[in-house]
């Protein structure tokens, strides 16, 4: 059988506490990497996380650090060198919403979603591709949304978040390729998550299921095996796209 992953293989999950980024940590242990798990408040959920890795017999490692946090990532990143050396695979999954319609939106709210999201991702990468340059090698793996392809009504920070995801995501496969490492985007529709319960839960379905072909939400796993894929040397020849996820939400 083909391995995903050669042994001794690392990677950061942000946000990995609850929903996708939960999946994908599992996804990624469940396929030999050890894990370094980021979280912002939910330690309970973290802790239980770095247990089932644990029980899959892989590394696990717990970090507290907010995305908005310049300072704390630097600290994430000291502990991840001090106890990994380094990170083969990023995925920067931690993401918020704030919806409400543009007129009410208030520039507090546009900037909040902008800073995690976007600005987190920017800082996440800077930090990692230092360790990948150095080494040569290494994989990012960004969430973004269809929300950042098509925009959605009532989320203009945060669709403005994740276009700007992709297009960063494009600008990183471009300069780091020459160091051998690969950046690629995926972009969920629905995802039965904390998220989408927050935003609407039944309403939301009622609203969307129409456009969706497969007529259903997602899970987490669906994210966490395209995750996988474009984390593996399944997909070594792809850098600089975006995988939609969707159920066939859009075109
Ligand atoms: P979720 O259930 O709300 O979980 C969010 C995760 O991000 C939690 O682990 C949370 O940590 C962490 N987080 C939030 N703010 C953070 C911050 N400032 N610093 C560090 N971590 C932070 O969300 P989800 O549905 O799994 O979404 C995961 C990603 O997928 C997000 O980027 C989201 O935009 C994207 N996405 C989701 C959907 C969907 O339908 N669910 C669709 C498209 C894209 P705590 O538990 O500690 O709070």
């Amino acid at each position: 059988m083909w391995k995903l992953f050669d042994e001794g293989c690392t990677a950061l999950v942000t946000g990995a506490s609850r929903g996708i980024g939960r999946a994908i940590a599992l996804e990624l242990a469940r396929q030999g990497v050890d894990v370094a798990i980021n979280y912002r408040s939910n330690e309970e959920m973290a802790i239980s996380l770095k247990e089932e890795i644990e029980e899959m017999g892989r590394q696990a490692l717990i970090i507290k650090a907010d995305m908005q946090n310049p300072d704390e990532i630097k600290q994430m990143f000291k502990q991840i060198k001090s106890q990994f050396r380094h990170i083969d695979i990023l995925v920067n999954n931690a993401g918020i919403i704030k919806d409400g319609y543009l007129m009410m939106m208030s520039e507090a709210s546009f900037q909040k979603v902008i800073d995690t999201n976007l600005l987190g991702c920017f800082r996440i990468s800077q930090e990692a591709l230092k360790m990948m340059c150095s080494a040569k090698k290494g994989v990012i793996v960004n969430i973004a949304s269809t929300s950042g392809i098509v925009g959605q009504e009532g989320q203009a920070n945060y669709s403005a978040s994740k276009a700007g995801i992709i297009a960063f995501s494009k600008v990183v496969a471009k300069e780091y390729a020459r160091y051998g490492i690969r950046c690629n985007v995926v972009a969920p529709g629905f995802i039965e998550t904390d998220m989408t319960n927050d935003s609407g839960g039944k309403s939301l379905k009622d609203k969307y299921m129409d456009f969706i072909s497969l007529k259903h939400f997602g899970e987490p796993q669906d994210i966490a095996d395209a995750v996988a894929f474009l984390a593996s040397s399944r997909s070594k020849y792809i850098t600089g796209k975006v995988l939609t996820v969707d159920g066939g939400l859009i075109d």
